[in-house]
């Protein structure tokens, strides 16, 4: 019988898994990394993801906000280095309201979530020329934060809302990948780096 030795075993190849797997055998240099998956990689929960991220966590504190924060910059990171194979994007995140009374609520949160790290709040009123839409694709030059925009300045920036829509929020950072491609490229990093994909049970 083969006897098999490893620095680091990791259980299941999901997303977290061959995160873990990039971030010890690329960016720690671990020579004898070996991920365990019983099935096929990245097919049980992480290929149901609707692949979209954001630092839109108001409250209680700024603890997700900083989590996420730290997060979005790593798959910025990633996004960079593989010529944005992972498809990241900035388009945001729009929460829309009918209700005139709902107004503040959504400035409150934007006013706690500025407070506790997620960028600062734009208001817009009227027109909003200063108002800036996001780009449909890549992140350069993207803002964070959020935008609150009502009155005429609603419907001139998105025309398909209904006419009764008295606000929207447009959380800046924050948007959609493609989550099969993240995997995909953090296992093959990590495997031209050393890491062994084993199919098994732990
Ligand atoms: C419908 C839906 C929508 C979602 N939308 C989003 C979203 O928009 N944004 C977001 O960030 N997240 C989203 N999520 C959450 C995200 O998809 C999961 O948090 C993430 O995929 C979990 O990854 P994982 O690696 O922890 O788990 P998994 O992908 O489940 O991977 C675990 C792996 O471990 C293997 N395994 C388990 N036990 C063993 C064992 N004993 N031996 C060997 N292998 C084993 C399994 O076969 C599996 O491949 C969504 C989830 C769902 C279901």
């Amino acid at each position: 019988m083969s006897k098999h030795t490893a620095e680091v075993v990791i259980c299941g190849a999901g997303i977290a898994g061959v995160a873990a797997a990039y971030h010890l055998a690329v960016k720690r240099g671990l020579k004898n990394v070996v991920l365990v998956e019983q099935g096929d990689p990245l097919s049980l929960t992480s290929d149901k993801s609707s692949e979209a991220y954001r630092n839109w966590w108001p409250g209680p504190d700024g603890q997700m906000i900083a989590l996420m924060n730290r997060s979005i910059e790593l798959l910025e990171g990633l996004a960079r280095a593989s010529a944005n194979r992972i498809n990241l994007n900035r388009r945001g995140y729009l929460f829309a309201t009918a209700e005139e009374s709902k107004i503040s609520l959504l400035a409150q949160s934007a006013e706690q979530a500025a407070h506790q790290g997620a960028g600062a709040l734009r208001v817009h009123t009227g027109q909003a020329t200063t108002y800036r839409p996001s780009l449909p694709e890549g992140l350069e030059g993207a803002l964070d934060g959020a935008d609150l925009l009502t009155g005429a300045a609603i419907h001139r920036h998105f025309p398909y809302l209904s006419p009764r829509t008295k606000a929207v929020l447009h959380v800046r950072r924050a948007g959609w990948l493609s989550a099969q491609q993240l995997g995909m490229y953090l296992l093959e990093q990590a495997r031209e780096h050393g890491a062994r994909l084993v199919r098994g049970q732990v």
